[in-house]
This record gives C-alpha cells, sequence and structure tokens, in this order.
C-alpha cells in the first residue's frame, strides 16, 4: 500500500512545523584537537550523522591550544581536548585543563597503560615507535633492542630524529623508567656516538637516509614508515619490533598514544564524554586509527590489513603518563649525552 503523495506532503509539513515550533535544541560539542583536520573530520561528520549532534572544532598544535585553553579558563568554548603524545596529555591533565570522567566503556575499551589513572585522558589510538632497518645491509637477526643500538658495532651505522621531538623524549622517558637515570645515560651516549649524520628533523628524512645507505638503522613511528611505504614501495626498508624477549613490563615496543579528555570548564562535559566514548568504541576505532596507519586503542578491533602486514609484536606495558612525568628528567638526560 502506497501513501498518497499528498498526505506525505501533509505529513511532512506538520514535521517541518513542529521542528519550527521547538527552539534550536541541537546539542553541540566543541573540540579543540591537534590531530589535523583531514584525520578528524570524517569521524566527527560520522558522529554527527549516527547521533545528531553537531562538532564544531579548531586545529593547531598542542602548545597553542593549551596555551589557549589556560588564557580562556572559565570561560572556554572547548568541551573536549584531542591530541597526540602522553607527555601532551599528562601535561594538559597536571596544568589542570581537564576533568576526570567516570565511564564505564572508556574503562573497557582502553586498556589500563594507555589512559590516565587518573580518567583525565583516554589513549584513542596507538602509535609505536620502532626500528627501521636497510634490507640490503643488514639482517633482522643482528637487531635486538633499543639498548644494543649503543653497542659500538653500531658505530657509524645509526641515524636519528632530533631529540627536540616529543616522540623520542617519551621514549627516553620510558627507558628511564626501564633503566635507572645512569644506565640510560651511557645508552644515549652509545647512540650518539654511534650517529652516521647528524639528527634529522623529522622521522621520514631519518628513513630516507637509511634507504640512501648513509645508516643502516633508525627509530620511528610507524605511520611514518607507512606513508613513505605506500609512496614508494621499493624502497629497501623494513620494520624490526625490539625488546620482545620481555623480563618484565618494562620491555616490548615503546607505544605512544593519541588521546582526548574532557576540559575542566567544558560546556558540556556529558556530550564531551560521549564523544569520546564513541571514538574509542568499535565502530568508530578504525575510522579512527587507520585513517593515519595508526593502531586501533581498543583490543577488540583489528588494525588496517596493511598495518597488520608489518606484523605483531608485544607492547612496553608501563602507564604511558610516565612519558610525561619523566619528560624533563629526559629532556635534560638528553642535553648531558650530547644528543642534539
Ligand atoms: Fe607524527
Amino acid at each position: 500500500m502506497k501513501a498518497s503523495p499528498l498526505k506525505l506532503a501533509a505529513q511532512l509539513a506538520a514535521l517541518l512545523f513542529t521542528a519550527a515550533a521547538i527552539p534550536a535544541l541541537a546539542e553541540e560539542v566543541v573540540v579543540y584537537s591537534a590531530r589535523n583536520e583531514q584525520l578528524i573530520k570524517p569521524l566527527f561528520d560520522a558522529y554527527t550523522r549516527d547521533t545528531g549532534v553537531q562538532i564544531k572544532f579548531i586545529t593547531d598544535k598542542e602548545g597553542p591550544l593549551m596555551e589557549r585553553l589556560k588564557a580562556e579558563g572559565k570561560n572556554t568554548p572547548a568541551d573536549m581536548l584531542l591530541t597526540v603524545d602522553a607527555g601532551n596529555l599528562w601535561q594538559a591533565s597536571n596544568e589542570g585543563l581537564l576533568r576526570p570522567i567516570k565511564s564505564k566503556a572508556l574503562l573497557s575499551s582502553v586498556p589500563s597503560h594507555l589512559r590516565d589513572p587518573g580518567n583525565q585522558w583516554f589513549g584513542l589510538s596507538v602509535r609505536a615507535r620502532t626500528l627501521v632497518y636497510n634490507t640490503g645491509k643488514i639482517k633482522p637477526a643482528e637487531l635486538s633492542t633499543y639498548a644494543d643500538l649503543a653497542d659500538p658495532k653500531w658505530k657509524g651505522r645509526l641515524c636519528l630524529r632530533t631529540s627536540k621531538k616529543v616522540y623520542n623524549q617519551s621514549l627516553v622517558a620510558m627507558m628511564i623508567i626501564a633503566h635507572g637515570e645512569d644506565k640510560t645515560e651511557k645508552i644515549i651516549r652509545g647512540w650518539v656516538a654511534n650517529l652516521a649524520t647528524p639528527p634529522f628533523p623529522d622521522d621520514t628524512k631519518a628513513m630516507e637516509a637509511v634507504a640512501a645507505g648513509q645508516c643502516d638503522v633508525t627509530l620511528v613511528n610507524t605511520y611514518y614508515y607507512g606513508r613513505l611505504m605506500e609512496k614508494n614501495p621499493a624502497l629497501p626498508l623494513a620494520i624490526f619490533w625490539p625488546n620482545q624477549n620481555l623480563k618484565d613490563k618494562t620491555d616490548g615496543v615503546h607505544v605512544n598514544i593519541s588521546g582526548a579528555g574532557v576540559t575542566r570548564h567544558a560546556k558540556n562535559p556529558v556530550g564531551a564524554q560521549q564523544l569520546i566514548e564513541w571514538l574509542a568504541s568499535a565502530k568508530a576505532q578504525n575510522l579512527f586509527a587507520d585513517a593515519n596507519l595508526e593502531y586501533p586503542v581498543n583490543p577488540a578491533v583489528a588494525p588496517d590489513q596493511s598495518v597488520a602486514a608489518w606484523g605483531s609484536f608485544k607492547q612496553n606495558l608501563i602507564n604511558v603518563k610516565q612519558a610525561g612525568r619523566m619528560q624533563t628528567s629526559a629532556v635534560k638526560l638528553m642535553d648531558r649525552a650530547g644528543y642534539k
């Protein structure tokens, strides 16, 4: 049975009339994001389609976003902060920019080492910082751990990104937790002694140097490897997962996160929490992680096929907040060790 077009039109008119009679109640969540627009816009659009909730966002580097939150104080329009690196999230919570939230959904979808023990921020994707080597120059069996790259056998064969990048600060911070300051400083001095070239400004340039034969091995976040190999699959580069013979939970591949928290002065904290819960849910996790060739934080969700092809690995299970807590020590240590 078909409804007549006239009847449909009348129903539609009635609906429109009702909608117009109700004052605008469209819910809105405001997000400050250090994750760039092309990665988050498709997700936010999907959320709006799913829930009807509108999302307003601005994107900038994490430093200016946090300064802005501080300067705006109670008047901030932001309900949620989305950023990369646990060091930055730790800093945001340490400076009182976030609030703790109670969420059973987040406790079950985000593993405990990838969220704030005080529930102020939660990982949404995992980024692994690992070794990439020249397949023409070394065999994977020659590689073992981050610390082993300090061995004199790697003299003139190592390339690194600058110590100014938070990714390396977080890695060294976690090494301090694993080895203590003295041993970590020895390792970093060893790395510096083994450098083939001065440190590079980014992970991609370091890998290009390895591919060009300037050095044999470097340390990068896997999504940069993924992007480079997508562009140029013929490069003689491969991933190696270090520290896989776990003696305790300080071993394993160094992982970091992108993640989010609800701002201290959120006008719509419930809406912000629901958005974070949705981003961590099985439904949204592939959209969130795959767009940047990262790993889903939710263990129930498999990574993108191209990412899964790099093989599985065991993670370092120390809580990533230590990357923030030990960051100042790590920066000073790298400076003492001459790592530019
Ligand atoms: Fe990055």
